[in-house]
């Protein structure tokens, strides 16, 4: 995979191992890891890095629950597992904090079967979310965390802790992962992958400019789905769509060391500062995607209620934008069919922060040897109903 380089931003054509098109969460990942193995990198941004759906600041790295595991669930809980150290060892290259915390989830059980649930689910927790050197509790509890943390109208079935799930301040990982780039990327903000030519292993930019790869990976976030739609001559929606999501970010003067709150569809994710995000809406029909709007007002309210500390705490900033999911919900990483040379890592969805490291992993281990092992689900052929 290895080629020549030429590294003139200057330069009508360049030359790299590695075209990373989006520079994302997982646009990032992969141009940092594929620096780490000595390849050289294009990261191609359209806009600004991190102007996208990583831009924001909610920040939640949740489980997915551990009943019926399965592959999928498994590639996550190895990510949540590992990410730790991946934080780590970017902090100390960097000097940045990513704002990382294994702060742990409430669960409030509004209803006596959410409880009955709760309790399926720990045998499955002790089941599954077994790391060494100690497992990930799943605990249930009667009395909140803390002084309505969360109220108490919020429980009348207790609670769960479950001590797995954590939080990042994704500005801040961004910003520190953009910082861990070396010398051999050489990071284009404002320019777009416009067109690819696989036969070639050619990419042409949004100025004119060639870039000849050895291999492309497209991370454009919901971008990627028109983008392989045009390539392959099929409608977007075959591959994915983007799903609009609001969030606030309140002056909540709260403990930054407390668990994440979820109950709902409604996060509230305490952050360094005392700052508290909460979120988060889930939009398919919208007429502008960076808006927001009463819903958040709404999600605002619902917070408020579910964590009274956050009553009266000031609204810092309204934010939304739009998640990538892939046509099957799974994150979509791997080769494009037909194609030898473009591979893509989107449709993290709800998820991506948590996984974004280990979907760069795989799309690189199959850039540099053809497979990797997997969910297979995750495989684009999957999403195209061809497995
Ligand atoms: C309100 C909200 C709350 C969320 N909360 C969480 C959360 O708590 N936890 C979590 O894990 N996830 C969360 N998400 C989801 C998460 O933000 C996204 O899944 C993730 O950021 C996607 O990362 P990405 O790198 O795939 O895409 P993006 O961050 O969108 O990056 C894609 C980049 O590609 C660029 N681009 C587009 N087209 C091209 C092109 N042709 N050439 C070059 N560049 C291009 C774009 O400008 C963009 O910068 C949330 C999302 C929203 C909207």
């Amino acid at each position: 995979m290895t080629q020549s380089r030429s590294y003139s931003p200057a330069d009508n054509h360049l030359s790299c191992d590695i075209l990373v098109a989006g520079g994302g969460i997982v646009g990032l990942w992969v141009a940092r890891l594929a620096e780490k193995a000595g390849l050289h990198v294009v990261l191609l941004e359209k806009d600004r890095i991190g102007c996208g759906a990583s831009g924001g600041f909610l920040g939640a790295l949740m489980p997915h629950m551990p009943e019926r595991w399965n592959p999928k669930k498994q590639f996550q809980f190895q990510a949540l597992a590992t990410l730790p150290d991946r934080v780590a060892a970017i902090e100390a290259e960097t000097g940045r904090s990513c704002g990382y915390r294994r702060c742990g989830r409430l669960l409030p059980l509004a209803r006596p079967h959410h409880a009955a649930l709760a309790g399926e689910r720990r045998a499955a927790a002790e089941a599954h979310w077994d790391h060494p050197p100690h497992g990930f509790a799943w605990e249930m509890r009667q009395r909140a965390y803390a002084e309505g943390w969360p109220s108490a109208d919020a429980m009348p079935h207790g609670l769960v802790l479950e001590t797995l799930a954590a939080r990042i301040n994704p500005r801040l990982y961004v910003a520190a992962l953009k910082a861990s780039l070396g010398g051999a990327v050489m990071a284009l903000d404002g320019e777009a992958l416009d067109r690819f030519d696989d036969a070639a292993g050619r990419a042409i930019t949004s100025h004119g400019r060639t870039i000849a790869a050895g291999r492309t990976v497209l991370a454009a976030g919901h971008a990627s789905f028109p983008f392989l739609g045009r390539l392959l001559d099929r409608p977007p929606e075959a591959f994915g769509m983007p799903v609009k999501g609001q969030a606030a970010l309140l002056d909540a003067k709260i403990d930054p060391d407390l668990p994440l709150v979820f109950q709902d569809g409604i996060y509230v994710v305490p952050h360094e500062g005392g700052l508290a995000a909460v979120g988060s809406t889930s939009e398919t029909d919208f007429d502008d995607p960076f808006s927001t709007d009463g819903q958040l007002d709404t999600v605002i309210a619902r917070a408020r209620a579910l964590c009274p500390p956050l009553a009266g705490a000031p609204v810092l900033e309204r934010w939304a934008s739009l998640r990538p999911k892939a046509v099957r919900r799974d994150p979509m990483v791997g080769f494009v069919p037909g194609h030898s040379n473009l591979l893509v890592a989107t449709g993290g969805f709800k998820i991506s922060f948590g996984i974004a490291h280990d979907m760069a992993r795989c799309v690189l281990e199959q850039a540099e040897h053809g497979d990797c092992a997997m969910p297979e689900s995750f495989r684009v052929e999957h999403h195209l109903g061809r497995m």
